[in-house]
């Protein structure tokens, strides 16, 4: 994790959860549409449980900028907005969550996406007698759309910015080391609307399934508020 996000997280996740919830709490699951906030969530918890952060879009963008890993075609459906294919993702996942680091838990990030990623991590829990918690962050629909057009990023410290919603003190840049802000190759309107319309279609399926199959589904309202803010709830809902 990039520095300015470590600090922030650290300070906002210091003493949300006790020691009971971080032993007991092994497998998360953040839920919810592109922009409702999982992969800031997903540091917070991070840093806070002292867990992984396993997110599928970060890992199959690190392999598109390192150049293995993702096919050609895989990376065009990413640009396209499109779901890659199931057993790309539950195999990176699968090898991702078989790495030492995790052996005490993670926060998944974007996984699963699909019932049948769903089923396969379900399966992957049930061999390792692990349940999962999964965390719903419920957000407006045209919050959605506003955080998703203007979402910037400083490409070298890795600060969020939004142009209207959290805007840099000058136009484009970063306030904290001045470079030109940068924005998510999908964070276009007609690949927004593939993106949400995948949720839709693929996604929020898997949400009724774990609530079918008995796992436990936190719903927090993630709509208006700052994300110290929403963290605090999540914390909350643990405790419950
Ligand atoms: P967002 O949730 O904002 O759309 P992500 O960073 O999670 O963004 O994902 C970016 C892209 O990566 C998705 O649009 C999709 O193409 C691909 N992707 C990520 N996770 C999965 C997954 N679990 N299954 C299929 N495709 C995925």
């Amino acid at each position: 994790m990039k520095v300015s996000l470590r600090v922030r997280a650290g300070f906002a996740a210091a003493g949300v959860v006790s020691e009971l919830v971080k032993r007991f709490v092994k497998a998360i699951v953040l839920f919810g549409s592109p922009g409702s906030g999982k992969g800031t969530q997903a540091k917070l918890l991070t840093e806070c449980l002292g867990i992984p952060h396993v997110s599928t879009g970060e890992m199959l963008r690190d392999g598109i900028r390192q150049g293995r890993g993702v096919t050609p075609k895989t990376a065009a459906k990413m640009q396209a907005g499109i779901l890659v294919k199931d057993a790309v993702v539950d195999a990176m996942v699968e090898e991702r969550l078989g790495r030492p680091d995790a052996a005490n838990g993670f926060v998944l990030d974007g996984y699963p996406r699909t019932l049948v990623q769903a089923e396969h991590l379900a399966e992957w829990l049930k061999q390792r007698e692990i349940s999962e918690l999964v965390i719903h962050l419920a957000v407006d629909y045209n919050i959605i759309i506003a955080r998703l057009t203007g979402r910037r990023e400083c490409p070298r410290c890795g600060t969020p910015y939004n142009v209207v919603l959290r805007p840099p003190k000058v136009d484009e840049l970063c306030d904290l080391d001045g470079e030109k802000l940068v924005r998510r190759d999908d964070d276009r309107e007609d690949v927004i609307r593939a993106r949400l319309d995948a949720y839709e279609l693929q996604t929020r399926p898997v949400l009724e399934y774990f609530r079918t199959t008995g796992g436990r589904v936190i719903e927090v309202d993630a709509s208006e508020d700052p994300p110290e803010v929403v963290f605090q709830r999540i914390g909350r809902a643990m405790e419950n």
